[in-house]
């Protein structure tokens, strides 16, 4: 069943049982400071459940964009380590507004799964949240769950909330037994372990409470429903898929790249398929965020755009991709979103242009600074070391632009680590300084020439990052 296909079925089934059909809304959450980017289909809605405004209706459903890079659900560093997560992807979910509750909710999934899609219940596991004895309940008795297959577990994965604030519920989750090929072969792997056997497609959280500033719980005028399924999950799975990568929602952009290097995909190399997954990974993030209106820039969300493209321009390496690289595989990509979202044709030249130049603006710092920091790692090795000092991290950044984060990236495959903490004492001497003294110049470190391959070229970087953004996404 193709994308597209998942898309219409899931559309329709819950349209006929009186949902309304509500457009996804924005990556960048209107108005709302707490949330670096949508992250789940309920963030659109969070006003409805918490009775401050009414919702389009009592039972919607939608298709929603969402990112998970920084801030509470932060899934950046485990794409491409694992099968299925990525920044960018589509929740599909249901949700009821002081309209149905937990048993319409769980009736719903299971038909849908079952009967709508033919999924097996055999396969099938689900969890409950640790005292949830309804949902465990009514598990058993509305959809014929074998209580073998009901699964307690705790807050880490059964008590959903957005942030640190607002709308939130215990939860129960849908997990296919994707078998033993896809477990990580350690003895307690079971439900609830880190691994892919088990995959988490749908998340049901029963949405009662909101938590506030404190902590505190206060229960939410009506109970509602809020649910979430991964489409990349669920195609993968109805496509028999080795991973969410192996989809046709991501397949053609993998086939694109493979086309730019002579490296193919999916022959057991490793380290090779891991840049194929972050660059079109990051490619699809972009390309949103991007057409939605936002440009790369040194805080808040435009870092992390930042970010995204210049990690998967730092793995383009791996693939010795040519530059630039971004452009076409961003159209491309549009290319495959271009039914779910005819809107975004219209928006691509801008896309693209905005691509293109910060692309060509940090091949610059990569051709200037990876040399640097190798050799810098080099010497650090040589002394019988796998650290680069504060020192250095500090003239790095300070005389060549280049941030600790980029930096890091690009120690870990030379076998060293940082001292962000020597850096962070550092970077505060320098706004010390520069409290003490307005006409303060800029301090070099006194790097002895012969450390270095190539001579130093000082770039004068027009920008310097913020020291508050660098933690951003520590
Ligand atoms: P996981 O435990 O696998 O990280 P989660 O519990 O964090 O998932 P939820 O917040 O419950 O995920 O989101 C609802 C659904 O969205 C998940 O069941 C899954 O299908 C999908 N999903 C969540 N995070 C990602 C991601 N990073 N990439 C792709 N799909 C995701
Ligand atoms: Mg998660
Ligand atoms: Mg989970
Ligand atoms: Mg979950």
């Amino acid at each position: 069943m193709d994308s597209l296909r998942i898309r219409n079925s899931f559309h329709g089934f819950f349209e006929g049982v009186g949902h309304r059909r509500v457009p996804s809304s924005s990556l960048i959450p209107p108005g709302d400071p707490t949330l670096l980017f949508t992250n789940a289909g309920m963030v659109p809605f969070k006003d409805a459940f918490l009775g401050t405004e009414p919702p389009p209706a009592p039972r919607c459903v939608s298709i929603q964009r969402c990112v998970r890079a920084g801030g509470k659900h932060n899934d950046l560093d485990r794409v491409g380590f694992t099968r299925r997560h990525h920044t960018f992807f589509e929740m599909m979910g249901n949700f009821s507004f002081g309209d149905y509750f937990k048993k319409e909710a769980i009736a719903f999934a299971w038909e849908y799964l079952t009967k709508t899609l033919g999924l097996s219940p055999s396969v099938l596991w689900v969890t409950v949240f640790t005292d949830d004895d309804e949902a465990a309940s009514l598990w058993q008795s509305v959809a014929g769950v074998d209580p073998s297959r009901i699964v307690r577990l705790g807050e880490k994965d059964n008590f959903w909330q957005m942030g640190n604030t607002g709308p939130c519920g215990p939860c129960s989750e849908i997990l296919v037994d994707q078998g033993s090929a896809f477990s990580c072969g350690r003895p307690t792997c079971a439900v609830g372990c880190d691994c892919d056997r088990y995959l988490e497609i749908w998340n049901l959280v029963f949405m009662q409470y909101d938590r506030n500033d404190a902590g505190i719980l206060t229960p939410l005028p009506r109970p509602s429903i809020d649910t979430g399924m991964g489409l990349e999950r669920l195609a993968s799975v109805l496509q028999g898929s080795q991973s969410n990568f192996e989809t046709d929602l991501f397949l053609p952009l993998m086939e694109a790249i493979g086309k730019k290097t002579r490296i193919p995909y999916g022959r057991g190399q490793g380290e090779k398929d891991f840049a194929y997954r972050v660059i079109a990974d990051h490619v699809r993030a972009s390309t949103f965020l991007v057409w939605e209106g936002l440009v790369p820039s040194n805080e808040g969300r435009g870092y992390v755009l930042r970010r995204f493209i210049r990690r998967a321009m730092q793995f383009s390496l791996d693939l010795a991709l040519p530059t630039p690289f971004l452009p076409d595989l961003s159209r491309r990509f549009a290319e495959l979103m271009a039914a779910p979202y005819p809107e975004l044709a219209a928006g691509m030249d801008r896309v693209v242009t905005v691509l293109a130049s910060e692309e060509e603006r940090f091949m610059k710092t990569l051709e200037t600074g990876l040399p640097l920091v190798q050799e810098l790692a080099r010497s650090a090795r040589e002394r019988g070391e796998t650290v680069l000092t504060g020192e250095e991290l500090f003239w790095l950044y300070d005389t060549h632009g280049l941030p600790v984060d980029v930096v890091g990236d690009w120690a870990a495959p030379l076998g060293v680590t940082l001292d962000t903490e020597g850096f962070a004492v550092r970077m505060g001497e320098q706004k010390e300084q520069g409290r003490r003294s307005w006409t303060g110049s800029r301090a070099s470190f006194p790097l002895p020439a012969s450390r270095l391959s190539s001579p130093v070229r000082f770039e004068g970087y027009e920008r310097l990052e913020s020291p508050a953004r660098l933690l951003l996404l520590a």
